[in-house]
Formats: structure tokens, sequence, C-alpha cells
């Protein structure tokens, strides 16, 4: 199958756009994701699926604790940065839970421990155990069809 098609259908399932943040000695590294996922409540786990292309996978096999920022409307700018799609104008600042970098200002920064990986085709899923969590009031950021968006309404 042509990896158009397949990314194309992807595209249509609608989520929120998110940064995986990490700290190897006093090296933060982040890249943005959107193949996030809450997986367990008891325990609290969430994974991420990361390209093996990504120098995230890399940092993420060396990590102890990693977080997933997730990102409101105003941060198109900073999802781009950390697509290596636009660098931002000015540099980029963190705030730290437990030590571990997360975007400030984003809806919700979740902090994990290593729970597990699973090497899977050509992305490895790397599942967290949330040890902390700072939130945000505020709308996301989306991302459909390859495009970014925000919340035209709410179906109560
Ligand atoms: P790099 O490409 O080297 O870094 C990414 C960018 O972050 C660079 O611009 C770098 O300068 C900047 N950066 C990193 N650390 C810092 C720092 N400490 N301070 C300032 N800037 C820094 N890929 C996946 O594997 N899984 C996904 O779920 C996924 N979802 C995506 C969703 C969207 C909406 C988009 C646009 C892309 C997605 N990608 C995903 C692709 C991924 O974001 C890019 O391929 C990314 O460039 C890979 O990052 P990298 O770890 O290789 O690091
Ligand atoms: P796109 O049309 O490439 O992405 C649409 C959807 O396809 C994504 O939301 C994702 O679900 C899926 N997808 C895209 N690339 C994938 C990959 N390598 N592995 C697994 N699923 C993938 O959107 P775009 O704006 O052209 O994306 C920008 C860049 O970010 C591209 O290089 C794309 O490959 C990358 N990206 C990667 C992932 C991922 O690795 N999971 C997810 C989204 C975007």
């Amino acid at each position: 199958m042509d990896d158009r098609l397949f990314r194309n259908a992807m595209g249509r399932f609608t989520t929120g756009v998110t940064v995986i943040t990490t700290k190897i000695d006093d090296e933060v590294h982040g890249m943005t994701a959107n193949a996030f996922m809450s997986v367990s409540l008891n325990p609290k786990l969430i994974t991420v699926s990361v390209d093996h292309k990504a120098q995230m996978h890399e940092k993420l096999r060396e990590s102890e604790r990693f977080a997933v920022s997730i990102l409101s409307e105003e941060q198109q700018n900073i999802s781009k940065h950390f697509a290596g799609q636009k660098q931002a104008e000015k540099g980029i600042d963190f705030d730290f839970i437990e030590g571990v970098p997360v975007i400030p200002d984003a809806l919700a920064a979740i902090v994990c421990k290593g729970y597990s990986s699973h090497p899977i085709g050509d992305h490895t899923l790397y599942v967290g155990e949330v040890i902390d969590i700072g939130l945000k009031e505020g709308d996301p950021l989306t991302f459909f069809a390859g495009k970014y968006g925000s919340l035209a309404k709410q179906i109560i």
C-alpha cells in the first residue's frame, strides 16, 4: 500500500498535539508527537509512539523519566519548533516538575518514569508511569489532515 494513502487515512483521526521532553545529564531534548494515548488507570500509564529515526528514540532509551505536554491552541509555533519545521524566534524556556522538563503554559504536563518499551515496526511504544501532573486552563491545539486547528465548538 502507498504510504500517502495510509497517512491520509490516519490523518482523518483528529488528535491533540503534544511535545515529549526529557533530560539526559543537563541536556534537554523535545519532540512533537501526536501518537499519544492514555493506557491504564491503575497503575496510571500513558504511551507515546516514537519513530526509530527520531533522536528522541535514543534519548528515551537512555533516560529514566520523560514528560508529555499537551499543547494549547496558542502553541502552534512550539509544535512546529519541536517538529523541526520552523525554529522559534526566541529561545525555548522549560519549566521543571520533579526535575523533568515540561513546556510552560501547556494544558497538561504529564511527568512519567519509564515503565516499559515495545519496539513495533519502525516505531517503539514508550510506556510511562505517571508520577506528577500540572494542569492549566485553555483550549487545545488540534491536528487533522496534516493541518493544525482548534475546537470550533464543543458538543455537550
Ligand atoms: P530533532 O529533529 O533534532 O529536534 C526537533 C526540534 O526540536 C528541532 O527543531 C530542535 O532544534 C528542537 N529542540 C530539541 N530539543 C530542544 C531544546 N532543548 N531546546 C530548544 N529546541 C530543541 N514523530 C514521532 O516519532 N511520533 C509522533 O507521534 C509524531 N507526531 C507528530 C505530530 C505532528 C503534528 C508533527 C508535525 C510531527 C510529528 N512527528 C512524530 C514527527 C517529529 O516531531 C519530527 O520528526 C521531529 O523532528 C523528530 O525529532 P527528533 O527527536 O529527531 O529531534
Ligand atoms: P501526515 O499527513 O504525514 O500525517 C497524518 C497522520 O499520518 C499522522 O497524524 C499520523 O497518524 C500518521 N503518520 C504520519 N507519518 C507517520 C509515520 N512516519 N509513522 C506512523 N504514522 C505516521 O502529516 P504531516 O503534516 O505531513 O506530518 C509532518 C511530519 O511529521 C511528517 O514527516 C510525518 O511523517 C511526521 N509525523 C510522524 C508521526 C509518527 O511518527 N507517528 C505522526 C505525525 C506526523
